[in-house]
Order: structure tokens, then C-alpha cells, then sequence
């Protein structure tokens, strides 16, 4: 029987939740859906100092509206925890005396000033600067007595003198070469854990099997390596994913607009067009195919087809395929994605706490956005009631026939059927009594109701706002 897959998002608290790093939780998430596995989330929070409870907050909250939920990690619990790195100093100890009884490791009790006038030596006189191995081959009853007389020391890994090869589900083989690391801290003379042994002991001690990270952390996965044999445990298999690139093909960066998720969700973006986004960046299943949603990706997902060359954020592709979903979604669907933003900017409106005035006006409004943001201005436009202010509008409301138009249509308007039939039969009639037909008709109509002679469709404008409010306009 295979393995069960156990993956794992590792991010650090130390800001909010990158595009990049939900692309990473992404792959790892569709890959542990795919295969029936377990996603793990893991808070790496060694770095106490730049770690905040406030960017653990927005991680899970960012996590949570994309949809990834996680099997083991905070607020779930799992039978591996603790998931902060900060409770698991004690595990990190454990596995460090792991080395040291096995020989792979041992304490050194060079001082630091001792290594910096060393390395400074060293790079006068053109030598490597790798640690020098005063302490790597101390006599044992040495040892023993230095720490008996409490002399602090650090554990140092005893790096092998071989090279390592990495064969990367993305990036393939990858060799690095005996000479370029010295023997390296894994633990701290103050028992703190070096960042490089906490992942290693985390992968291993929540048996994961598959490391699916971006390429940054290629370079880490030599002493990764090093460490996985040190203590014995066959490594997983690693797949690095290339950078996400600006459309300008420099590292993304916010001088490319926003890359924050928690920022995406705020300007209207939908969740599962994030998702099919985030996937397509460095990912494709082999065809020209764009469109996409979370059951088809975990279907169609393999770290196989994780691309080599990075992938390209294009903010204009973002919206256009957030316009594809948002405009799949029913009216029942996107009724209560859209009303928080129209709440927010008109929150007086009572029209918008009527079911059938909102459902009406969502319906109508639909197919003008890209965003769910995008509702708002589009419902302004029609909720509120403005004079006309552009020049074309200003013309059409100002002639002798619209005014004579305006008063035959209030007053037809106050007794048809307030239904389409009705409308059209009114508005026919008024353009009789005004001799107005067209432009002068249309327009002029729909510039004296909503205050500009575009926008949505008329029928629907006169639905959402109501025989009384329309007629008042027309008087005003
Ligand atoms: N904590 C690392 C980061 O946030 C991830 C380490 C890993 O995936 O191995 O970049």
C-alpha cells in the first residue's frame, strides 16, 4: 500500500498572507484534496521578535476565506502538535540529543569572539570561512568536563564530506558540492533552534511526504538534507515552485499593485476566482484551458505539471476572471457576496434591506461587474437620486418636448401596470403626447430618472426603484 500523503503550509508570522504564500498553501492543498491526504498547517514563529499574534490572526483568516481549511494545525488540533514552532523548543532538544548520541552532532564551546577573529583570519588570508572543527573531534571525557563545568556550548552538525543531490519534482536534479558548507549550528548555546533543524524536525516528526514550497527555499534544502541524514530518517519528496513574477518580469512586489489576499478580499475579488488564479501561476494541466473551479483543480492538480518557468501575475487577467465567475454565480449566489459592499457604502438604504428590491437590483447589475465592488457605483447610480451632470445628459432633460414628455409619463406612469407591458405602453404613449421618439424618448427618460443616459438596462431601473420614486423624479 502507497503512503498517505501529508503535506503541509509552513508559513511565518511575520506579516500578512502574500499571493505568493496562498499559491504555495494552494498547491499543497489541492494536492493533500486530490490524493485523499491531510494538509497540515504549521505557524513557524521562531523568530519571536518579528512573529505577532496579530499576522497569525490574518493568516487563518486569509486561509479561511480562500476555503483552504487544514486537518491538523491551530484551532484544530491534530495528533502532532503542538503547530507553533514556539512550543515545540522541547521536541527540537529531544531530537538535537538525537545527534549528539548518535555522533552526527556535537557540542562546540567556541566562543563567538574566538570564531569572528578566526573568520576574520581566514578571510585575510584568503581561506574559507567554514568552521574550522576545533571542536569536532574533543575526547569524550573533554567534553564531559567542560560541560560538568558549565561552560556553554552549541551543537554543531558534523557535515559529511560528500556531495548532495536533490531530485526535485519541478526543478530536477540538483547537486551541490562537498566543499560548501562547514560544519553548521543546529542549536543554540541558549537552546534555541536554528531555523533550517526546526523544519527538518517538523517535516519528519509530523511525517510529512511531500514539501511543496517556492523556490526560495532550494538553497535551504542542502542542509535540509544534511540534517534528514544526520538523524537517520529517509527525507521527503520536495518540489520547489518557481518565483511569481510582476507583469514586468521583476519579483513580485506591491510596486505591482496589491499582494496581500486579505486586500484582494476587501476590493471584491471572489474566493474561487482566487483560487483558479493562484493555481494558473506556474501551474496548468496541459491544455489552453483558463476557467476553472475548486472541484475541477482537485481533480485535475498533479505536482507534476507545477511549471519550471515562473509564473506571471497579470492584474488584468485577475479581474477578467473574476468577471467570469462572479458572472456564473446565480443571484441567489452572489445576493449575499455583494451585499456587505452595498451595505457598507449606503448604509442608510433601506431599499437594500428589502429582499425583492435587492434581488432585483443585484439581477440588474450583474452583468456590469467584474468585482464585487464594481456594484457599488452601478447601485449608487440608480439608488441615488442625481441631476444630470454631463453635457449630453444636461441637453436632453432640458428641452420644451422633455419637460412636456416628463409630465405626460408621470402622470401615465401613476396608473399603467407597474410591470414591463405597462412601461412600455407608457412610455409609448408619453412620446406620443410630447412627440418624442428615440434619443428624446429613451435617453431623455433615463437621464431625468438615474441623472445619465447610460448605465442599466431601463426596465430594470424602474423594477428596483418603484412606481412612487420613479414619478417623483420625473416631477423633481
Ligand atoms: N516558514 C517558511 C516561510 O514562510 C517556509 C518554510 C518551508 O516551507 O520549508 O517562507
Amino acid at each position: 500500500m502507497s503512503q498517505q500523503v501529508r503535506v503541509r503550509f509552513a508559513p511565518s508570522p511575520t506579516g500578512y498572507l502574500h499571493v505568493g504564500g496562498a499559491r504555495t498553501a494552494l498547491f499543497n492543498w489541492l494536492y493533500a484534496r486530490k490524493t485523499g491526504g491531510t494538509f497540515v498547517l504549521r505557524i513557524e514563529d521562531t523568530d519571536v521578535e518579528r512573529s505577532t499574534q496579530e499576522s497569525v490572526d490574518g493568516l487563518l483568516r486569509d486561509m479561511k476565506w480562500l476555503g483552504m481549511t487544514w486537518d491538523e494545525g491551530p484551532e484544530v488540533g491534530g495528533p502532532h502538535g503542538p503547530y507553533y514552532q514556539s512550543q515545540r523548543l522541547e521536541i527540537y532538544q529531544k531530537y538535537a540529543r538525537r545527534l549528539l548520541d548518535n555522533g552526527a552532532a556535537y557540542p562546540c564551546f567556541c566562543k563567538e569572539e574566538e570564531l569572528e577573529a578566526k573568520r576574520q583570519k581566514a578571510e585575510e588570508e584568503h581561506r574559507s570561512l567554514h568552521y574550522d572543527g576545533t571542536c569536532r573531534s574533543l575526547a569524550k571525557e573533554e567534553v564531559e568536563r567542560r560541560i560538568a563545568a558549565g561552560e556553554t556550548y552549541v551543537v554543531r552538525v558534523r557535515v559529511p564530506e560528500k556531495d548532495y543531490v536533490l531530485e526535485d519534482l519541478v526543478r530536477g536534479r540538483v547537486e551541490w558540492k562537498s566543499e560548501t558548507l562547514g560544519d553548521f549550528i543546529v542549536l543554540r548555546s541558549s537552546g534555541m533552534p536554528v531555523y533550517n533543524f526546526c523544519v527538518v524536525v517538523d517535516d519528519a516528526d509530523m511525517e510529512i511526504t511531500h514539501v511543496v514550497r517556492a523556490e526560495e527555499h532550494l538553497t535551504n534544502t542542502h542542509r535540509q538534507l544534511i540534517l534528514y541524514e544526520a538523524l537517520g530518517i529517509k527525507p521527503p519528496i520536495f518540489a520547489h515552485a518557481s518565483l511569481i513574477l510582476g507583469e514586468d518580469k521583476s519579483k513580485l512586489s506591491k510596486r505591482h499593485g496589491a499582494t496581500a489576499v486579505g486586500q484582494y478580499a476587501e476590493d471584491g475579488f471572489l474566493r474561487e476566482a482566487m483560487i483558479n488564479f493562484l493555481a494558473l501561476l506556474g501551474w496548468n494541466d496541459g491544455t489552453d484551458r483558463e476557467i476553472y473551479n475548486v472541484a475541477e483543480l482537485t481533480e485535475c492538480f498533479s505536482l507534476e505539471r507545477i511549471s519550471k518557468s515562473p509564473g506571471v501575475f497579470d492584474h488584468n487577467k485577475l479581474i477578467w476572471m473574476n468577471g467570469q465567475h462572479l458572472r456564473a454565480l446565480t443571484v441567489d449566489q452572489l445576493l449575499p457576496l455583494v451585499l456587505p459592499f452595498l451595505k457598507k457604502a449606503m448604509p442608510d438604504d433601506a431599499r437594500l434591506d428589502n429582499p425583492e428590491v435587492l434581488r432585483k437590483l443585484v439581477e440588474l447589475i450583474q452583468i456590469k461587474m467584474n468585482t464585487l465592488l464594481d456594484a457599488v457605483p452601478v447601485a449608487e447610480s440608480i439608488l441615488r437620486a442625481s441631476q444630470p451632470e454631463d453635457e449630453e445628459s444636461i441637453a436632453l432633460v432640458s428641452t420644451e418636448k422633455s419637460k412636456v414628455l416628463f409630465a405626460a409619463l408621470a402622470k401615465e406612469f401613476t396608473t399603467c401596470e407597474w410591470v414591463k407591458d405597462g412601461y412600455n405602453a407608457a412610455i409609448k404613449a408619453a412620446g406620443k403626447t410630447a412627440e418624442a421618439k428615440g434619443k428624446d424618448l429613451f435617453m431623455a427618460i433615463r437621464a431625468r430618472i438615474t441623472g445619465s443616459c447610460h448605465g442599466p438596462e431601463l426596465v430594470g431601473i424602474l423594477d428596483v426603484l418603484g412606481r412612487e420614486e420613479v414619478i417623483k423624479r420625473l416631477n423633481s
